[in-house]
C-alpha cells in the first residue's frame, strides 16, 4: 500500500503539472488579444487625430483663399481711385478700402491662429503615430515569445504525459478510476497531504482515530470532509531520507 501511495502522490504531482501547461496554453493568448486590443484603440485615436489635422489644415487653407480674394479687392479698389472723377466717389472708395483692409487682418489673424493649431494637431498625430508603432512592435515581440514558450511546453507537456503513461502502470486500476474521479470532482487535486491531523486539502481536522490509521499507511484513505485521498506528510520526509 506503501508503494501504491508514493506513487498516487507522483501521479497527483504530474497531473497538477499537466494541468498547470493546459492552463497556460489556454490563457497565454489572453495578453495578445490585451495587446491586440489597446493597439486597436490607439489606430483609431491616431485616425481621429489625423482628421483632426486635416480639418484645421483646411480652416488654413479656406482664410488664405479669402486673404487673397480681400487683397485682390483691395487692389481693385486701389486702381479705381486713380480714375474717380468726385471727390465723393474717392471718400468712399476710402472707406471701403478700409473695411476691406480690416477684414484682410481678420483673416491674417484666422490663419495665424490657424498654423498654431495644426502645429499642436501635428504633435498629436505624432504621439499617436509613436504609441502605434510601440504596440505593434510590443504585438510581434510577445507574438515571438509566445511561440518560443509554447513549443517548450508542448515539449514539456509530452514529456509529461509520457511519464504519467509509465507511473499509471503501477497503479491498481480501480484505485486509478478512484484518483480520476475524485480528481475530476476536487479541482484536478485528488491526492493531499495531512499536516499535523489537517487536510491540506479544505483544512478540516480529520478525528484522531483515522489520524492514527493514516499513520500506519497500511490501506489506502480518504479525507472524511472532503473525500480527497489523504496521506501522513511525514511519509514523503521518511521516503526522502530513504532515498539518502
Ligand atoms: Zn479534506
Amino acid at each position: 500500500m506503501r508503494e501504491i501511495l508514493l506513487n498516487l502522490i507522483k501521479l497527483q504531482d504530474l497531473d497538477l503539472k499537466i494541468k498547470k501547461i493546459n492552463q497556460t496554453l489556454e490563457t497565454e493568448p489572453e495578453i495578445l488579444s490585451n495587446i491586440k486590443e489597446k493597439l486597436t484603440e490607439a489606430q483609431k485615436e491616431l485616425e481621429d487625430a489625423k482628421n483632426i489635422l486635416a480639418e484645421k489644415e483646411k480652416v488654413k487653407k479656406d482664410a488664405e483663399w479669402e486673404l487673397e480674394d480681400t487683397e485682390a479687392r483691395i487692389k481693385k479698389s486701389k486702381q479705381k481711385m486713380m480714375e474717380v472723377k468726385t471727390n465723393k466717389e474717392y471718400q468712399a472708395l476710402l472707406v471701403e478700402i478700409e473695411e476691406l483692409k480690416k477684414i484682410a487682418s481678420e483673416w491674417e489673424e484666422k490663419i495665424i491662429i490657424a498654423l498654431d493649431e495644426i502645429e499642436e494637431a501635428k504633435k498629436v498625430v505624432a504621439e499617436k503615430e509613436e504609441k502605434v508603432k510601440e504596440l505593434e512592435k510590443r504585438l510581434i515581440e510577445a507574438q515571438k515569445r509566445l511561440e518560443i514558450s509554447f513549443t517548450n511546453l508542448k515539449k514539456e507537456l509530452l514529456d509529461l504525459r509520457k511519464k504519467r503513461e509509465e507511473m499509471v502502470k503501477y497503479i491498481p486500476k480501480e484505485i486509478l478510476q478512484r484518483y480520476d474521479f475524485i480528481r475530476q470532482h476536487r479541482n484536478g487535486q485528488a491526492v493531499v497531504a495531512v499536516n499535523d491531523g489537517v487536510c491540506e486539502g479544505c483544512h478540516m481536522h480529520i478525528p484522531p482515530q483515522n489520524y492514527n490509521e493514516l499513520l500506519r499507511v497500511d490501506k489506502l484513505m480518504t479525507c472524511p470532509s472532503c473525500q480527497r485521498i489523504i496521506y501522513w506528510k511525514g511519509l514523503l520526509e521518511i521516503k526522502n531520507n530513504e532515498e539518502k
